[in-house]
């Protein structure tokens, strides 16, 4: 017997369901995991948790078995803890974050996925430097165990986290090591540069530089650009440069077998793709033109 590989997909959170909703939409998908943001990704304003039905959401969870320590929670795109130069927006992320933390656990969750920052002009170094500054302010007060997943950025802008020396270095300034770790996007590494299509060469190079055990999540998303175009646009599964069979190996390496594989590819004539996607990737099948047929 095969054993049920983790994946899933983005899936939204609103209302008059919310939690329960999601809960919902990732069955719908056979999915085995899930992500979702807590609120509008590109704003913090943020509905009280008692609001988004959370225990009728993880009576849900329990009953169709899914694993709440690989569900994933993603944190407002619009916080930036990358440019401490900006002390307004620096502390009002800051804030943010902590705040997500705390509704991660309210959630019953554990794992915040989050983009490392920009430096916006201020240098790599001062960059760095401003999030692992944040972090230990943060890990110092929030009260909370959630670990934090930063992102490998494809190198848009002033992207911090866009390779694995760099996430490497965050790492290394955190004071609670125990409540850091990585997401590793599929798309973000191939536009940043690496040769994606060698995926246990790829692993081999984060356990050298960052280590496996800090591997928190996998997004697996195909690129609509060749590698290192730095452009971070998503494509569906086997449409884009890094292709099928590559995610697919993603999918089913060994060594990933108890990380959460998270699709983030783009709806299709406004609808979800993911049902498909995860039914092909759990048979190991491409099917020609399936977005035709959508
Ligand atoms: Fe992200
Ligand atoms: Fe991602
Ligand atoms: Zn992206």
């Amino acid at each position: 017997m095969n054993k049920e590989i983790l994946i899933g997909s983005h899936v939204s959170m609103s209302g008059p369901e919310y939690y329960l909703g999601s809960v919902k939409e990732a069955i719908s998908y056979g999915s085995t995991t899930f992500m979702f943001y807590t609120g509008a990704p590109q704003n913090s304003f943020r509905k009280p948790t008692s609001e988004l039905r959370i225990a009728e959401a993880r009576e849900l969870i329990k009953q169709s078995g899914f694993d709440e320590s690989k569900i994933i929670v993603h944190a407002p795109y619009i916080i930036n803890i990358g440019n401490s130069q900006n002390s307004e927006l620096y502390e009002i992320s800051k804030r943010n974050l902590a705040q997500e933390l705390r509704r991660v656990k309210d959630f019953g969750l554990s794992i915040l996925v989050l983009h490392p920052g920009s430096h916006v002009k201020t240098g790599i170094e001062n960059g760095l430097n401003s999030i692992i500054n944040a972090l230990n302010e943060i890990f110092e007060n929030d009260g909370t165990d959630v670990k934090i997943a930063l992102e490998t950025m494809a190198g848009k802008g002033s992207e911090l986290g866009a390779n694995f020396n760099e996430i490497k270095s965050i790492i290394d300034g955190v004071n609670k090591k125990e409540r850091i770790g990585v997401c590793l996007d599929t798309c973000h590494i191939s536009d940043e540069g690496v040769d994606v299509s060698k995926v246990d060469d790829v692993l081999d190079e984060f356990d050298k530089i960052i280590g496996l055990d800090k591997l928190l999540c996998i997004h697996i998303n195909d690129s609509k650009n060749p590698r290192e175009s730095h452009k971070d646009r998503h494509e569906n599964i086997g449409y884009g440069y890094v292709g099928f069979e590559t995610i697919n190996n993603f999918v089913h390496n060994p060594r990933l077998s108890n990380i959460p594989k998270i699709l983030e590819t783009p709806y299709v004539n406004g609808k979800a793709p993911y049902k498909k996607e995860i039914e092909m990737l759990k048979n190991s099948t491409f099917i020609e033109n399936w977005r035709d047929n959508l």
